[in-house]
């Protein structure tokens, strides 16, 4: 067992002996399932050597994971306009930041005209123009979703706040005004935006989805790629 190496072993007790029962010959599929189970992702796999891999304990997260109607912090049906502005760490977050009570119309708007609000506001908040403020805000909250789905541990409000209000004096500070008068600009502007390599050793998911509330459909799919930025997976 020294001499060879185990995935080699592996390979020779998968081959089934020559028997003298006489039965016919069956196609058999040797890599994984075990089973001899033909499906094309077994196949793939085994075609770009994705087998001999150990996986990570992400991506096992993410293959495993089962997705829900219902939101994972509160009994509701999960929407995009709950998740982003009206589940109840979401409803407390925008009512501190915006200084508005439940009875404003952003809380009854509907998910358009409240995108198209927010990205058209220029109030300053913690020194920040508000359309910039949202997308941070929306960005932690996101953050805030993902730790409660993947690693079940929910956010309190007080640390998200401290979290975003962090952000927001980081980017006043660093950009100094240049990028707020760029997003407090009525002008269409030119933004080079480009897929960013995560860290050494890590996989990065990008995903997206889209709804038609006329014809009540949804769809949404992902890719994930290494750090050298190389495909891995996809799924829609
Ligand atoms: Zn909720």
């Amino acid at each position: 067992m020294d001499l060879v190496p185990a995935s080699i072993v592996d390979k020779i007790v998968a081959l089934h002996p020559i028997s003298n029962d006489g039965n016919q010959d069956l196609m058999m599929w040797l890599p994984p399932p075990p089973d001899g189970t033909f499906s094309v992702a077994s196949a793939y796999s085994f075609l770009v050597g994705f087998h001999d891999i150990p996986r990570s304990h992400l991506a096992e997260v993410i293959w495993s994971w089962k997705d829900s109607d219902h939101c994972p912090r509160c009994p509701l049906t999960k929407t995009a306009l709950h998740a982003c502005r009206d589940c109840p760490l979401a409803h407390a977050m925008w009512k501190s930041l915006f200084q508005i009570d439940d009875s404003h119309h952003f809380f009854s708007m509907d998910l358009p005209s409240w995108c198209r609000l927010n990205l058209q506001c220029s109030k300053i908040i913690i020194g920040v123009v508000w359309n910039l403020v949202f997308g941070i805000a929306e960005d932690s909250l996101w953050q805030c979703r993902n730790i409660l789905i993947f690693e079940n541990t929910d956010t309190d409000l007080p640390p998200l706040l401290h979290e975003i209000a962090a952000k927001c004096r980081s980017i006043a500070k660093g950009l100094k005004g240049s990028i707020q008068a760029l997003f407090r600009s009525t002008q269409p502007n030119n933004l080079i935006i480009r897929w960013v390599f995560p860290d050494f050793d890590w996989i990065k998911l990008n995903m997206d989805g889209a709804f038609s509330s006329s014809k009540s459909l949804a769809a949404r799919g992902g890719v994930v790629r290494d750090h050298h930025g190389a495909f891995i997976f996809a799924f829609s």
